[in-house]
């Protein structure tokens, strides 16, 4: 029981739910790894600059003006946050998934992917669409998570290859070996993109230490609203690709029959960018960085230490992990209990106690299935309330906190499981 230090002040705090036992109590926001609450911070500074903002890159007046200098402000302080290279490209987008799906429509002709089966269908899917595919099962060790991708990379030619990995999973919050990982890719001569939707919001992130080529993130995971989101890295194959969406912006000339696409990030922000999204996210970045990262992370460590000791000490919990109870993790933490339907688990914890989890397979459908002892290329069933007996744990329970959470909110949860 050490002293854990204040969590930042989010919105949303105050919210009162009314419990079906009578009563109400403050909401206790426990999914995080979803979306996590805004930051007191950004919502002042997004309601300081809602009154004034403008057309980005387009119109003369000061509005615009004062509206393109934020974002290009903006751009640079999420550049400097993920430590970018100087020569990265830094755009703008809607989020996780939308960065991975413009990666893979600017792939090379022929290029094949690695990935493991354990991504995040965000990680996992946009790729079959633009490029051979070969998926890696399920690592059992950080060591054994290298020495698959060495042996998938060796012979695999020299046409262009991308391997993608998740920094920390979003159903066990275990870390992968990522700059052991993109040493392997660059070894073979291949590129890696690192999905840190669940990364970045728990530690500190250096796109040139890690030695990625592209990252990708979400503000409505980092403290910041929904609606944008990240992919910088190399700026080569966005160049020499089609625009990922066609418009203006885009554009540099166009003629009748002919069009000249802008390079750098322009080109692949094609249409009025989101310039609150942009500002918001940026404020976060500020906030997390004044507040001090490696503070943040001790305070995380030490929830995660208190929850797990006080879910260890109930033998009906099984915590999911792909690693061992050893591994480096962040504040998502994923179980089932036994003799529970997981849904129903969850809708209980929510009407009895106030408290928000997710239920589910988490948009890792092989991966919670492996995790629970069901073959990866069975159809899946998401279990329901109602599910039949046997079938109670298709689906699991996720938890998941950060720097809003405080320490009442999850020994709330740790009694209301036991
Ligand atoms: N990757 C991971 C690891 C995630 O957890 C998520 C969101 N759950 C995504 C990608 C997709 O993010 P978004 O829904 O914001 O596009």
């Amino acid at each position: 029981d050490v002293a854990i230090a204040a969590p930042l002040p989010v919105v949303g705090r105050d919210v009162l739910v009314p419990l079906v036992t009578g009563g109400e109590v403050e909401y206790a926001a426990l999914d995080y790894g979803a979306s996590a609450p805004c930051l007191q911070r950004v919502w002042d500074d997004v309601a300081g600059y809602l009154p004034y903002y403008g057309s980005v890159h387009r119109g003369a007046g000061y509005l615009s003006q004062l509206s393109t200098d934020l974002y290009e402000q903006s751009r640079a302080t999420v550049a400097e946050f993920l430590g970018l290279r100087g020569d990265d490209t830094l755009l703008f987008t809607r989020g996780t998934t939308d960065s991975l799906n413009l990666l893979a429509s600017v792939l090379p002709r022929g290029t094949r992917v690695f990935v493991f089966e354990t991504e995040h269908h965000a990680a996992l899917l946009p790729w079959r669409r633009h490029a051979g595919v070969t998926q890696l099962a399920a690592p059992s060790s950080p060591a054994q998570a290298v020495a698959a991708l060495e042996a998938a990379l060796e012979g695999s030619g020299d046409g262009p290859r991308l391997v993608c990995v998740t920094g920390a999973s979003n159903v066990t919050g275990e870390l992968f070996p990522v700059a052991e990982l993109a040493e392997v890719a660059h070894r073979f001569g291949a590129r890696i993109v690192l999905d840190a939707a669940q990364l970045a919001p728990h530690h500190p992130v250096s796109v040139a230490d890690l030695d990625v080529d592209w990252i990708a993130l979400s503000a409505h995971k980092l403290y910041a609203p929904f609606g944008s989101g990240v992919l910088a890295g190399r700026g080569d194959w966005l160049d020499a690709a089609e625009p990922y969406l066609a418009g203006g912006g885009a554009s540099k000339a166009v003629s009748r029959d002919h069009v000249e696409w802008q390079s750098g990030a322009a080109r692949h922000e094609a249409g009025s960018p989101n310039v609150i999204g942009a500002y918001a996210l940026a404020s976060a970045c500020r906030a997390i960085t004044e507040a001090g990262p490696a503070a943040l992370v001790a305070r995380e460590e030490a929830l995660l230490a208190r929850l797990r000791a006080r879910l260890a000490e109930i033998p009906q919990v099984r915590t999911l992990e792909l690693f061992g109870p050893e591994s480096a993790r962040v504040g998502v933490l994923s179980f089932v209990v036994e003799g529970w339907n997981s849904s129903r688990f969850a809708a209980v914890l929510s009407a009895e106690y106030g408290i928000g989890v997710r239920d589910g397979l988490f948009c890792a459908h092989p991966l919670v299935r492996h995790l629970l002892g069901g073959r990866a290329d069975q159809p899946t069933e998401c279990g329901s309330p109602d599910a039949p007996e046997g079938q109670q744990n298709l689906n699991a329970i996720r938890v998941s906190f950060g720097l809003g959470t405080p320490v009442e909110h999850l020994d709330r949860f740790a009694a209301a499981v036991r």
